[in-house]
């Protein structure tokens, strides 16, 4: 924390001579290079500002906080091993003997809750079936002591099959580490070099004050180091604008892709995050927005509903870089879940209209066989149905919207109606899709039950972009 233990001490007599009887002092145990003399250094500290208390108040009052180091993801410890149980204890009980002051509170943190810390910290995607099979066995807040039951979580590694240990290792620098597809700007070549310095004791001095130290960070355009107080003062650093080179240039491509299978379950925004990862994984650099919480330019059409498979939707996203689309389409398929892939792009101007304002036809398709309701129709008696409806020149239907009771032509939403044996294939008009459910246009033609709407079979099967002008 670059302070001096003479500053400790001043600061100590300070608060005890402004009428404070009280003291805590946190300390943390395990670091690398630690040595029996560190933890009596913690005693021997503890007992100075004691001694400085004494000389002030009567009763003065210290407590010594310990907590044990954990090798987080993002620091240059991250290569870093942490002490296992039975090391925690063994130094906690040290330094406990080693403060015989008995005004001394020692207040410490159980290994098996620091350990476990750990490897959340550390862990990778095996935890979660290790964190579900804990939470059935009964583990529930889990930060609170009285709470706290190791064993459930024992048996949770146990029956996953997963050692615990194996995330408190250390790695090095070949490993691949779980949080490695989290981009946290810090270069990883920079957090190395800080880990050697660390052991060489070479400080890193703070940039704010002085030079780069090229941890990767700032682009030195909207991200660079600043103190609050530049705002407002003649000491707001100079912005240099320079040249930008091919890599740094932005593109925009629009592509085109799948989302079958389980992927069906996945969200509007858990597709931003599932794209998101996927091109960060593929190392391609992707443009972020300005301002205080940077966000990837990604965007999608209107939200697909959840459980609605597709076989075209499209997504817009911003790049860095010289990426050829072929090359961008391969990385990214090799990075996405199973049942989103990637089949067609194009590269578009950053002017480009986004999708939802450029959306002209949206096409769904389901088999009537697949309803119990509906396969008890004849084919003659489904087309009869759907003649009858597109003949119509409005179709009234009253729904609950948002809390409250519409009404809405879905007739004007219907573009076509396709049928083809057992498909039926209806096609909406762009600029209206996103205001109805594919689900509720079947309903109000063939009347069928909620329930079974839910299961039906539907798939988006088209998306067709156009110029506003082009539609009705
Ligand atoms: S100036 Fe920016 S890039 Fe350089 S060390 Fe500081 S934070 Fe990192």
């Amino acid at each position: 924390k670059n302070l001096t233990e003479k500053e400790i001490l001043e600061t100590a007599e300070q608060v005890f001579a402004s009428g404070w009887k009280s003291i805590k002092l946190y300390f943390m145990i395990g670091l690398p290079t630690e040595t029996k003399s560190d933890l009596e250094g913690i005693a021997e500290l503890a007992n100075q500002v004691f001694n400085r208390g004494k000389k002030l108040i009567k009763h003065p009052e210290v407590t010594v906080s310990v907590s044990t180091f954990i090798p987080k993801p993002h620091t240059p410890f991250q290569w870093l091993d942490m002490l296992n149980r039975e090391e925690i204890r063994f130094r906690q009980n040290y330094l406990r003997r080693s403060l015989k002051n008995k005004w001394i509170n020692f207040k410490w943190q159980e290994p098996e809750m620091s350990i476990l810390e750990g490897v959340m910290a550390r862990g990778d995607r095996r935890l979660g079936s290790v964190i579900a099979e804990a939470f059935a066995k009964g583990a529930r807040f889990d930060g609170w002591t009285e709470l706290f039951n190791f064993s459930l979580w024992e048996q949770a590694f146990q029956t996953e099959g997963v050692d615990p240990n194996f995330y408190l290792e250390a790695k090095n620098e070949a490993s691949i580490l779980p949080w490695e597809m989290i981009d946290a700007g810090v270069a990883k070549d920079f957090l190395w070099q800080e880990y050697h310095n660390a052991f060489q004791e070479k400080e890193t001095l703070d940039c704010r004050n002085g030079s780069c130290n090229q941890c990767g960070v700032c682009d030195f355009k909207s991200i660079y180091p600043r103190f609050n107080f530049f705002e407002s003062s003649a000491n707001k650093p100079t912005v240099v604008w320079k040249q930008i080179s091919e890599e740094e240039k932005v593109k925009k491509v629009r592509l085109y892709f799948r989302k079958v299978g389980e992927a069906r379950f996945l969200s509007h925004l858990e597709m931003v995050h599932v794209f998101a990862r996927a091109i960060r994984r593929a190392g391609i650099p992707l443009k972020y927005s300005q301002g205080f919480h940077p966000q990837p330019k990604i965007s999608f059409g209107p939200a697909l509903p959840v459980g609605l498979e597709s076989q075209e939707e499209l997504v817009d996203i911003e790049i860095k870089g010289g990426f050829s689309l072929p090359n961008i389409i391969n990385q990214l398929n090799q990075q996405l879940p199973l049942g989103i892939e990637v089949f067609s792009g194009e590269e578009i101007t950053l002017q480009t209209p986004s999708i939802s304002d450029s959306l002209s036809e949206v096409a769904y398709a389901f088999r009537f066989t697949g309803s119990p309701s509906l396969s008890r129709y004849s084919p003659k008696e489904v087309k009869k149905k759907l003649d009858d409806f597109l003949s119509k020149t409005n179709w009234m239907i009253t729904r609950e919207h948002k809390g409250q009771l519409e009404t809405l032509d879905i007739r004007a939403v219907v573009k076509e109606i396709i049928f083809n044996h057992e498909t039926v294939e209806f096609t909406l008009w762009g600029t209206q899709a996103f205001r109805l459910r594919p689900q509720e246009v079947i309903k109000a033609i063939f009347g069928l039950p909620e329930e079974e709407l839910l299961t039906l079979p539907i798939k988006k099967t088209k998306t067709k972009l156009g110029k506003k002008w082009d539609q009705n």
